[in-house]
């Protein structure tokens, strides 16, 4: 299995040696041709305002969307949840998605104060020991689908917010697992999420 990381702006390397960690082919991609050719497509963390314009501008905004639609399993951290979110609150007027989960998302959702910080987290039907989850100008999930199934969330202010989520061949989640040494998310990706592809 090919796993492409989607290489427009963000973490990508950190995506790629996590992947090559859980024995799977990762390349990073930019081009349609490169992205046609991918099994399962990771979008990292970074600015999602920016990766959707070098989308448009590598023009495989369209490509990616259309492939999302067909069943292309990928998983998105932070950015990459923004990303696959089919609402998001707090956006730029003209930010785009490219969608595919039923979901909105607030960016930037854990306050100006809080710009980043790590907190252990359980991941439901993932693991059974909790996460080190590393949060970076973070969002969160404030409303959700019928099909999507919350895997952890974060209590804030006595309200629970979903931060890691999935829809069938969709994964996100709002920390970044690619910057700590545990890869049970990305394996959960490629074992689970990418099944029998
Ligand atoms: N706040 C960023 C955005 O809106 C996401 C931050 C991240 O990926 N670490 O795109």
């Amino acid at each position: 299995m090919k796993v492409g990381v989607l290489a427009l702006q963000g973490d990508v390397r950190e995506h790629l040696s996590a992947l090559q960690d859980c024995g799977v082919e990762a390349l990073s991609v930019r081009r349609a041709s490169e992205i046609e050719q991918v099994d399962a497509l990771v979008i990292p963390g970074g600015e999602s305002t920016t990766i959707a314009h070098l989308a448009q501008t590598f023009d495989v905004f369209d490509l990616i969307t259309s492939r999302i639609k067909s069943g292309l399993p990928v998983y998105g951290s932070c950015a990459g949840m923004i990303l696959l979110a089919d609402r998001v609150l707090d956006a730029t007027a003209d930010q785009r998605t490219f969608g595919g989960m039923d979901i909105t998302v607030r960016r930037n959702a854990f306050g100006r104060q809080v710009d980043s910080f790590e907190i252990d987290i359980a991941m439901a039907g993932i693991t059974s020991h909790a996460m080190r989850a590393v949060f970076i100008r973070a969002p969160w999930v404030e409303q959700i689908g019928p099909d999507v199934e919350v895997l952890a969330a974060v209590t804030r202010e006595g309200v629970s917010h979903p931060v890691a989520v999935r829809q069938g061949r969709l994964l996100a989640t709002s920390f970044h697992p690619e910057l700590t040494q545990d890869n049970r998310i990305h394996q959960y990706f490629v074992q689970e999420v990418c099944k029998g592809v």
